[in-house]
């Protein structure tokens, strides 16, 4: 049954990303970066999306937390490697 195993680590590896997790709006495509964090507003580099606070809102259009989704759930099935240049 190793096949589950090597099923269940890749979705593990996407949990531990959450905490670098970036989320776009889905009103204006703004993305936040927990790497950037949202500086106008007061959010400091390295605060995950999760950590940022309810009433914070999208710094380009006011859309709330919530109009938020990850920016990997159309990304999921890229290949983690990517062909380096000759
Ligand atoms: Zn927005």
């Amino acid at each position: 049954m190793l096949w589950q195993i090597d099923i269940e680590n890749p979705h593990l590896f996407i949990n531990l990303e959450s905490q670098v997790q970036k989320y776009i709006c889905k009103t204006c495509g703004y993305v936040y970066d927990p790497a950037v964090g949202d500086p106008d507003s007061g959010i400091e580099p390295g605060t995950p999306f999760g950590a940022l606070p309810d009433d914070w809102v999208c710094p380009t259009c006011g859309t709330p937390k919530s109009d938020f989704e990850p920016e990997d759930a159309a990304a999921t099935n890229v290949p983690l490697m990517e062909p380096v240049p000759a």
